[in-house]
């Protein structure tokens, strides 16, 4: 009754958001151990030009409602539709990434569903001898991997961090089956009223996709600390990243936050500024590639991974790099 494998779309100021293609390439390796087909489901207002994106990156099929009430992400709205589709196609694997519209999203979805969800997963592959999805994430604050089964129920939902599955092999020759769907108008929730939206400054936002990333933690001092920060991921083209002690503090945006409960983030390089690298801290980035800690405790836990440790004030040491780099 159940087959297929889908990837729930995010897109977002016109643009796909690269976690959608690196969960196609998951989607297709255990749609071909399941002998299935890869379906992109995409919900906005002109999104259906971006179909060929996704066919260029391992979809077989992009399901669409393509709608000018989806212009903004609703999760009522959305949770609804996505419901509908699938009582409608009976998809056996849904994935989504676990970004913060994610997030909203497929717990809501998985409830009115009947069904299990996983959140956060950083594996899944396909039991060979049931051919259920095995969900592999962090427990414990990241001390153990637990590998979850839903064994009873259709479909298996999970949710995956951006930048933990590879994207696939562009291939501009690859095409499939476009499918739209209309939008009645008893999926519309009018709970919510959008009044006004801007657009964050991306720049020093995005951690998920950044490649260079500079945290700040409790050693910032405050929100004028950050500007030291912001100011040197505007130099690198980086986005600014936090400890969650600073987040509670207010001095910055959750959105910003690194961190078992913020983002998991792999950029090229990471430098953690005043941050003293607790274990929850250390699950969201330690798979950095390069790591700088600049602290003024050389004891600090941060101290013992970095690739390079630098003891010091950081607001001697940042502005430091940023002459050195305007230099080069
Ligand atoms: P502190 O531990 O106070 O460290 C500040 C550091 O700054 C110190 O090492 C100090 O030497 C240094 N310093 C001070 N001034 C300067 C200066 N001028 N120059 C250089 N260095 C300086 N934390 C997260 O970050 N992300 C999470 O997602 C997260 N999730 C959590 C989930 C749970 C369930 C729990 C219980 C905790 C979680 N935490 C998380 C909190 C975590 O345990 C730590 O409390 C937090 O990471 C500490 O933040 P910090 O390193 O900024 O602050």
């Amino acid at each position: 009754q159940y087959h297929d494998v889908w990837v729930i779309a995010e897109q977002r100021y016109g643009e796909i958001k690269p976690v959608t293609f690196e969960l196609l390439g998951t989607a297709r390796r255990l749609a071909s151990a399941r002998g299935g087909q890869v379906w992109c489901v995409m919900l906005g207002h002109n999104i259906t030009r971006y179909a060929d994106d996704c066919f260029h990156r391992q979809a077989d099929v992009v399901l669409a409602v393509d709608d000018p009430e989806l212009t903004h992400f609703v999760d009522d709205t959305y949770a609804n539709i996505i419901v509908d589709l699938i009582n409608k196609y009976r998809p056996e694997i849904v994935l989504c990434g676990a970004t913060s519209r994610g997030r909203a999203l497929l717990p809501r979805v998985a409830v009115q569903v009947n069904a299990g969800l996983t959140a956060d997963c950083t594996g899944l592959e396909i039991e060979p001898e049931t051919g259920n999805l095995l969900q592999t994430r962090p427990a414990f604050g990241g001390n153990i991997m637990a590998t979850i089964k839903c064994m009873n129920h259709r479909p298996q939902m999970a949710t995956v961090r951006p930048r933990v599955m590879s994207e696939p092999e562009l291939d501009k020759n690859r095409t499939g089956k476009l499918i739209s769907e209309p939008l009645p108008e008893s999926m519309v929730s009018r709970r919510l009223h959008i009044l006004q939206t801007f657009k964050d400054d991306e720049d020093t936002t995005s951690i998920a996709d950044a490649h260079f990333i500079v945290a700040g933690g409790r050693g910032v001092q405050g929100p004028r600390g950050f500007d030291v920060l912001k100011e040197f991921a505007h130099l690198v083209g980086g986005a600014v990243g936090a400890s969650r002690a600073a987040v509670d503090a207010g001095w910055i945006e959750y959105a910003h936050q690194v961190g078992q409960t913020g983002q998991t983030v792999q950029p090229r390089v990471y430098i953690a500024c005043g941050v003293s690298g607790q274990i929850q801290h250390l699950v969201g980035m330690q798979s950095a590639q390069t790591i700088i800690a600049i602290n003024r405790d050389a004891n600090a836990p941060i101290m013992k991974i970095p690739d390079y440790a630098i003891v010091g004030d950081l607001f001697d040491v940042l502005p430091a790099m940023a002459d050195e780099l305007k230099r080069l």
